[in-house]
């Protein structure tokens, strides 16, 4: 294989093509991705399919300003694919991990049982109440949860838990499926305008994933 070169990411590298992260639990893949290993480290690598952060960082100039002892406060983690990959990145911190579904949960469980710096909660987005009986504040808020009220839950909680950075994944289509999505990402970025933050970046990730966009947030 090509050799690695790293990134303005910390433990991301990247062939020309495609990123890896360096694998916090050497031997493992979490969902069939190809292991390598580069200058005395093991590294996994990071599909944009799979992954809207891969799509994001391939896809966009902006900086994901994500750093390597963050407190994470992941909204949406399903069976843990793209929390398996922010695992490897924050190696010094942490990630909350939060899904909603049982059975998306017990997967969650199985694939993090191995790395120290996942704490899996199985509750609501929505009840922040819920949520700050585990974290009192967040360095950064990642939400990936396709429902209607995603702006609303995203804006909340970057508030609640003082964030320094946010991710909103936006999947238009579960906000309003007959309007275009461009439209929705343009509604979202005023929502989030008006509650006080400040929307760095809007980035369209349909190469990667339809009518979906990155919202990278300040406050
Ligand atoms: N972020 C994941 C990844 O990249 O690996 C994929 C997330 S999937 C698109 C959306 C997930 O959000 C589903 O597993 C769903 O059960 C969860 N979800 C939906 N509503 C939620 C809520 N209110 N609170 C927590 N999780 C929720």
């Amino acid at each position: 294989m090509k050799g690695l070169r790293p990134t303005e990411y910390p433990n991301v590298m990247s062939d020309g093509d495609n990123l890896y992260t360096r694998n916090l639990s050497e031997g493992h893949s979490v969902y069939g991705e190809l292991l390598v290993n580069f200058d005395e480290s093991e590294y996994r690598r990071w599909n944009p399919r799979r992954s809207k952060l891969a799509a994001y960082l391939l896809l966009s100039n902006a900086s994901g300003d994500l750093r390597s002892n963050d407190t994470i406060l992941y909204l949406g983690a399903a069976s843990g694919t793209t929390v398996s990959h922010i695992s490897d990145i924050v190696n010094e911190g942490t990630i909350y991990a939060v899904e909603i579904s049982k059975r998306a949960f017990r997967e969650l469980l199985a694939n993090c049982s191995d790395r120290s710096n996942i704490v899996p909660i199985l509750g609501d987005a929505r009840n922040t109440d819920h949520l700050s009986t585990f974290l009192d504040q967040a360095d950064y808020l990642y939400e990936d949860i396709a429902q209607r009220d995603q702006v609303g839950i995203f804006t909340s909680c970057m508030r609640r838990f003082r964030c320094r950075t946010g991710m909103l994944m936006l999947k238009c289509r579960s906000i309003d499926v007959s309007a275009s999505p461009k439209a929705i990402a343009g509604d979202a970025e005023k929502e989030i305008e008006e509650s006080g933050l400040t929307v760095k970046s809007v980035t369209d990730l349909s190469n990667f994933e339809k009518d979906h966009f990155a919202l990278l947030v300040k406050r």
